[in-house]
């Protein structure tokens, strides 16, 4: 199993760091995707993977940072992309559930965003939330974007456009939730080829867990999920998933 999507660098897990990685290696995830989201967890993102051959770091700015200082931030951000070996731009994107006093700002940024993965060559790590039609008319203005959206919580039939797009759409805990009606018909039907599966831990623990801190190693409650809605063998969903992310992100194997 792959996690594409945590932040294990979060304090949350400053108490028991290494028994988190323990734990899942234990449980058979073998990459994990350590997603920056500032310019101070995109250093830490970094640094934790330095550490460990196991982990691959990504930069962005998530929409929820961005205020009228979001130009020193992008600034600071492609020059993080030039000195480091990062493996994503992102996470980025829209969210206006928290706040929508910056939309404008969210929209530059992102846009700043999509045209810095372009030029590194870097797929897109994407968060909307509430957003989803801006987030698709932005997209949609950038035919060399490519990337996932992270955590899909959207309908099937946005899913499909997003595919169009080059996009591949990450599930996480939340399929496992027993009224996730619209991810679970995601997980049904989208072409397996475009699929991904993420914990977003600290975030979003799957069921049974949901409302606790999540973990790398709870990732197998997505993948089992996913697996029963398919009627297919776990191991030989996982190792689909698991080449889709190494394709997606360029990962050594
Ligand atoms: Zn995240």
């Amino acid at each position: 199993m792959i996690d594409s999507h945590a932040h294990i660098f979060a304090s949350e897990f400053d108490v028991d760091r290494n028994d988190v990685i323990e734990r899942a290696k234990k449980e058979g995830v073998k990459k994990i995707i350590l997603v920056g989201f500032s310019s101070k967890t995109n250093e830490q993102a970094y640094a934790l993977a330095k550490m460990d051959s196991f982990f691959y770091p990504t930069c962005g700015l998530h929409p929820s940072e961005v205020d009228d200082g979001f130009e020193e931030e992008i600034k600071k951000l492609e020059e993080f992309i030039k000195k480091n070996k990062v493996y994503a731009v992102g996470e980025c994107g829209l969210d206006y559930y928290w706040d929508t006093s910056y939309k404008e700002q969210q929209k530059e940024a992102f846009r700043r965003q999509i045209e810095l993965s372009i030029k590194y060559d870097l797929p897109l790590i994407i968060h909307c939330r509430d957003a989803i039609q801006d987030t698709y008319d932005i997209l949609k203005d950038y035919e060399k974007a490519y990337g996932v959206m992270h955590c899909y919580s959207g309908s099937y039939e946005m899913a499909k456009e997003f595919i169009k797009l080059g996009f591949c759409i990450s599930l996480g805990g939340p399929v496992t939730f027993k009224n996730a009606k619209e991810p679970k018909r995601v997980a049904e039907n989208i072409p397996l080829e475009y699929l991904l599966i993420e914990t977003d831990s600290p975030y979003l623990a799957p069921t049974p867990y949901r409302g606790k801190r999540n973990e790398s190693s709870f990732v197998k409650y997505t993948l089992e999920e996913i697996a029963k809605i398919r009627n297919i063998e776990i191991k030989e969903l996982e190792k689909i998933l698991d080449s889709n992310t190494i394709k997606l992100f360029k990962l050594e194997d």
